[in-house]
């Protein structure tokens, strides 16, 4: 088949790849007319790099990334309350990466622009069905052009375009009164060197996890992640501005609440107030959409299912997707068949992380703790039952697709 993909994010150059290596004839067309390593870290979770893989792509992902060897929860005081093991040593068949989005992105990029046509500088505006094919209304610095295909996909993230044609009045993107900032900075190795931490809880969370190997000097690359509440959610609440990946964040918003977290094993203010970038994202997501296909097109990553980043699944679903909808398409020769078996796949799936999440997701445990043990605790075992924690946080990454071998 002869498949265009709109959009050159993680979600779409997987499944060109994975199309491609399917033997379909695909071209890749991206708005941004020159792709940068945008973006900080990201989380890959074992089934996303099982995907990657496939795709001949792990070795790459081992030199770029930090293998997490474990998540650990933890409250405001720095207190441990669970340690989740990951990737291989937690029993997993593949490793769980902490990447660079940019650099994950541009690796994907080149090995796409190796093996198929992938055009920077075309925004996908609009599809149309023209009897048996699909016509991409394209615009370039050249002025509009169109291109057909058999099939296009929308892989065009959070504001896609092409989702506005299934649900032409959702308007923007849903906010509940979380402002999270994102940051990198060099700092000292902490614990392992490869462990997540996610401390806090609801109203001020910081998640924190190193995404490079030290460099000579010992320092490491550290990625982190502030949240806090800013506003009480009330329905039809919209963000301040418009979602942006690039929006530049301000200190005077974070130190008044996380200015005091030092722990014993990291230095919170001090990791905030050294970075050498940071970014401002309201916590949004969209309302799942009742279908993906409209014609002979469908949705894909961000655009069909944004949702609140918790638990790691943005780009991981996102790969999950396009290896579901290359095995629909290798399963029957009729596009609608294989649409659909695709989207009874995956977007039930999908809807029930965009749920879980908006109920908190994995963090829900965190605001339990806080609300019993607000000033610390000597011993867990006083506050919560461990094994509540444990049943509590497996069930959650069962939901959300984790696979540990013999569970
Ligand atoms: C610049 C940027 C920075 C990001 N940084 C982070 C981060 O630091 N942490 C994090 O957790 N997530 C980040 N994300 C989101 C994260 O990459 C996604 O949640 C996840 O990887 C799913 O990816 P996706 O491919 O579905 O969407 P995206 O990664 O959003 O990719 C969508 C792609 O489509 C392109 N596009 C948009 N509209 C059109 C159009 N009309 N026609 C053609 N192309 C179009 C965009 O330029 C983009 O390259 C970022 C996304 C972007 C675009």
């Amino acid at each position: 088949m002869q498949i265009i993909i709109s959009g050159g994010g993680i979600g779409g150059l997987t499944a060109a790849l994975m199309l491609q290596a399917r033997g379909h004839d695909v071209t890749v067309l991206e708005a941004v007319r020159e792709p940068k390593p945008l973006g900080v870290g990201i989380n890959l979770l074992p089934h996303a790099v099982g995907v990657l893989s496939s795709l001949g792509l792990l070795p790459a992902l081992r030199e770029m990334a930090v293998e997490t060897t474990a998540l650990v929860f933890a409250n405001r005081h720095g207190q441990a309350i669970y340690r989740d093991p990951r990737g291989l040593g937690g029993g997993y068949e593949h490793p769980q990466f902490s990447i660079h989005r940019g650099q994950l992105q541009m690796r994907l990029w080149a090995e796409a622009a190796a093996k198929l046509t992938v055009i920077s500088g075309q925004r996908v505006v609009n599809v149309r069905d023209e009897g048996r094919r699909a016509v991409a209304e394209i615009e370039t610095a050249d002025g509009p052009r169109e291109m057909t295909a058999d099939l296009v996909i929308g892989a065009d993230g959070i504001h896609s375009a092409l989702r506005r044609r299934l649900a032409p009045n959702e308007g923007p993107p849903c906010w509940r009164g979380v402002m999270m900032w994102r940051g990198t900075t060099w700092a000292p190795p902490f614990l392992d060197g490869r462990t997540m931490v996610q401390a806090g809880y609801s109203q001020a969370k910081f998640v924190v996890y190193p995404i490079g190997a030290p460099r000579a000097d010992g320092l490491q690359l550290i990625n982190w992640i502030a949240d806090r509440r800013v506003r009480e959610p009330v329905p039809g609440l919209t963000a301040p501005d418009r979602a942006d990946w690039s929006r530049a964040g301000r200190l005077e918003d974070l130190m008044p609440t996380f200015g005091r977290w030092r722990f014993d094993w990291l230095d919170v203010p001090g990791l905030i107030t050294r970075a050498e970038q940071m970014l401002e994202w309201p916590m949004v997501d969209r309302d799942p959409l009742p279908r993906w296909q409209l014609g002979r097109s469908t949705l894909l990553g961000d655009a069909a299912h944004p949702m609140v980043p918790i638990g790691s699944n943005g780009a991981t679903q996102a790969i999950m997707d396009a290896q579901a909808l290359a095995d629909a398409l290798a399963g029957s020769a009729d596009l609608d068949t294989a649409l659909a078996a695709y989207e009874n796949e995956r977007r039930p799936q999908c809807a029930r992380i965009v749920a879980m999440n908006r109920r908190e997701g994995l963090d829900a445990i965190l605001d339990r703790v806080e609300a019993l043990a607000p000033e610390g605790f000597t011993r867990l075992e006083d506050v919560i039952d461990p094994a509540e924690v444990a049943r509590e946080i497996n069930s959650y990454k069962a939901a959300a697709g984790h696979r540990v071998q013999g569970a």
